[in-house]
């Protein structure tokens, strides 16, 4: 069995009672970074073999974690944050255990993307998770096509980028309400609620730091 488990995004007590027993359990762990992945098991004083698996080495880690579970044994797979998967690397590894008729189940916990609709005030019924936006190629047109927007749009931004991200949107979509959701369950924990002319301007007075996700509502949304 694989289980795909969820871990914190930043908060360490947010991990489930069934995710730290299938830590315990299971023969190995397959993470990002293992010096990150420590940080957690160290905390709860689980003692595992790590094997550490990313976009680079995905296909060439396959293989062996294939031969490493032929004998029935089982693993968890984490990633640096949240829910593996989601922005992080592992559907290869599903795909093939899949292929190869390894039973895999799912250890639901936390995400940034949830976390930050949940807090974000705007529509939450449906939405469009895009993950990173494109840096270059492409940005141009994803910011044009927010005008029409019929759902909540989520995605992750790097806070390189969060200062230009306003600025590009500022004269496409100057009156949307939008929430950017910063440092999500950690100590400087922030929402910035409000339209897009409102939070180009607060952005002036203060440092950007941390790690964030942007919410913005659907074109029908009218502020209240
Ligand atoms: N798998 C993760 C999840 O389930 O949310 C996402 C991994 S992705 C590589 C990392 C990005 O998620 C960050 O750059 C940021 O945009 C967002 N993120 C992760 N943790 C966050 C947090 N605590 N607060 C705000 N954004 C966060």
């Amino acid at each position: 069995m694989v289980y795909i488990v969820s871990t914190p995004i930043g908060n360490l007590e947010d991990i489930t009672l069934r995710a730290m027993r299938i830590l315990k359990e299971v023969d190995f762990i397959i993470c990002e970074d293992s010096r990150v992945t420590r940080i957690l098991l160290e905390k709860y004083e689980i003692h595992k073999e790590l094997i550490a698996l990313n976009a680079g080495n995905e296909e060439a880690k396959i293989g062996l974690i294939l031969r490493k579970l032929s004998d029935g044994g089982s693993c968890a797979l984490v990633s640096d944050a949240g829910t593996p998967l989601i922005s992080d690397p592992g559907v290869r590894l599903i795909s093939a255990l899949i292929k190869s008729n390894i039973p895999v189940s799912s250890i639901p916990g936390p995400s940034a993307v949830l976390t930050a609709l949940t807090l974000s005030g705007l529509p939450a019924d449906a939405f469009t998770f895009e993950g990173f936006i494109p840096q270059k190629k492409g940005r141009k047109t994803f910011i044009e096509a927010l005008v029409e927007a019929d759902k909540t749009i989520i995605f992750y931004e790097s806070v390189y980028r969060i200062e230009k991200l306003l600025q590009e949107m500022l004269p496409v979509i100057p009156t949307r309400a939008i929430a950017i959701c910063r440092e999500l369950t950690k100590f400087h924990e922030e929402v910035w609620r409000g339209t897009v002319t409102e939070i180009h301007a607060m952005l002036a007075t203060k440092t950007i730091k941390g790690e964030f996700v942007v919410v913005v509502a659907p074109s029908w949304w009218k502020i209240k």
